[in-house]
């Protein structure tokens, strides 16, 4: 099939309050182009130098998100214009990017990413530390980000059951700590599921879901 089709067969099963980040990453840009005049102008991309290069490239009302492990250092360069960062796993990032999205005079929202694997490859908060930040009073003074919600890549295993429970466990995460609210926190997207996945996900619970090689092919 081709990738407008791929891309159409996924939109159409989606339930209504489910988002797909096409996952961009290593794709050149006439396939980008390829599913934007399809319609679809959510692009999410894992590296920051890949993500500035493609922004700079394409039109101007795509929305870019990282999903990708972020360092301190690159924060500024994706600051002027980034939609939403999946993968926050520090209390020293999400200050980074509220200094950041200062200087743009804006408010960068943002996921915290959540540890669920059973793998060490894996970046991401535990349970409990993700708890500790919320309710850090650090996290309080914090006016140009915003937490809308929770990110969480489950094992690569071809057990059906194991990824089940990960998503189900921050599935119950997600419940317990909507139930915070303060001017910059406020869950309301759940990114979890990817093309092997992306179904149980949703079954799941997932509102947001990061399709790469089922829409674009294998990446190479
Ligand atoms: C690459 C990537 C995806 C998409 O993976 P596919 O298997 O190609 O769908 C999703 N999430 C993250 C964080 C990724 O890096």
């Amino acid at each position: 099939m081709s990738i407008k089709e791929n891309l159409l067969k996924i939109t159409t099963s989606l339930p209504p309050h489910v988002t797909l980040i096409a996952v961009t990453k290593t794709q050149p840009i006439e396939k980008l182009m390829v599913i934007y005049q399809a319609g679809h102008k959510i692009f999410g991309e894992n590296k920051v130098q890949e993500l500035v290069d493609k922004y700079e490239q394409l039109p101007k009302d795509i929305e870019w998100h990282l999903i990708g492990h972020l360092q301190t250092n690159k924060v500024k360069f994706i600051a002027p214009f980034v939609t939403l960062i999946h993968s926050v796993d520090s209390l020293k990032l999400l200050e980074e990017i509220d200094k950041q999205a200062e200087k743009n005079n804006r408010v960068i929202n943002c996921l915290l990413q959540i540890y669920i694997a059973d793998e060490d490859t894996k970046f991401g908060l535990s349970y409990a530390e993700a708890e500790e930040l919320m309710h850090s009073k650090a996290l309080s003074g914090l006016k140009n980000i915003k937490i809308t919600g929770l990110m969480g890549m489950a094992t690569n295993t071809g057990q059906k059951e194991q990824i089940a429970n990960e998503f189900r466990s921050l599935k119950q995460f997600y419940d317990k700590t909507r139930s915070i609210s303060a001017f910059n926190f406020e869950l309301n997207n759940l990114s979890m599921g990817m093309s092997s996945d992306y179904t149980l996900a949703i079954e799941n619970g997932s509102t947001m879901v990061r399709v790469g090689s089922s829409i674009f092919g294998e990446r190479s």
